[in-house]
């Protein structure tokens, strides 16, 4: 099967092609048309499965067709990672893509590293993606550098990456406080290694009723 069969949007079939990607992993081929379906989705997929863009090329797409983002307040996609060289990995990855799409999308990142200040920049426009730690953004709630309000009216996508790292490296009460002002109608995707008895909660705490990868 190749990338066309998924139904990608040609920007996001030249940018593949211009970055030598030729054909789907098994990852991409069954996760892209659920996502682009709509669909919550639960994925078993360690690092070399070619997981970033089974989230990524879904969450890009529906970002282009997304019309009523004028007046947004915040962002319109949160990708949460467990670590800020995986934040670094995903950030440059997305700006890449959409670059070679010629998108007008504005991607940010947070970081440990970032002062309030920084922070409140880089969300400011607002952007329409946005990579982080749970423990930054819930630093940016904090200190009102996002406001719950903006995620609860803004958000339809929201990727736990490397789920069961964010869970083993403590983020489990910033992912709580953060969730809390998640959006029923949001779309929420699963990536992680392992099925653990914690990955099972967070499942239940922010998924509905997802369908279940395991490649
Ligand atoms: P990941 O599993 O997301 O960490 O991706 C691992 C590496 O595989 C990254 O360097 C990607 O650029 C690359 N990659 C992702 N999808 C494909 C694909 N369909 N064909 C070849 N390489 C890929």
């Amino acid at each position: 099967q190749s990338f066309e069969e998924l139904s990608l949007d040609p920007r996001l079939l030249r940018a593949l092609i211009k970055k030598g990607i030729e054909k789907p992993t098994p990852i991409q081929r069954v996760a892209i048309p659920l996502i682009l379906e709509g669909k919550d989705v639960v994925a078993r997929a360690k690092t070399g499965s070619g997981k970033t863009f089974a989230y990524l090329l879904p969450l890009l797409q529906k970002l282009f067709s997304d019309t009523g983002s004028n007046n947004r307040l915040g962002p319109s996609a949160l990708v949460l990672v467990p670590t800020r060289e995986l934040c670094h990995q995903v950030y440059s990855e997305v700006n890449s893509i959409i670059e070679l799409c010629r998108a007008q999308l504005k991607v940010a990142q947070l970081t440990s590293t970032m002062s309030t200040i920084e922070m409140k920049q880089a969300l400011s426009g607002p952007a329409d993606i946005l990579v982080s730690t749970p423990a930054c953004v819930h630093t940016c709630l904090k200190a009102g550098a996002l406001q719950p309000k903006a995620i609860q009216e803004s958000l339809s996508m929201l990727v736990l990456d490397e789920a069961d790292l964010l869970l083993s490296y403590g983020y489990e009460d910033d992912l709580r406080s953060l969730t809390a002002h998640v959006p029923r109608r949001c779309q929420c995707l699963l990536m992680s290694a392992t099925s653990s008895a914690d990955v099972e909660k967070l499942k239940k705490l922010i998924l509905h009723n997802p369908y279940v990868l395991t490649l």
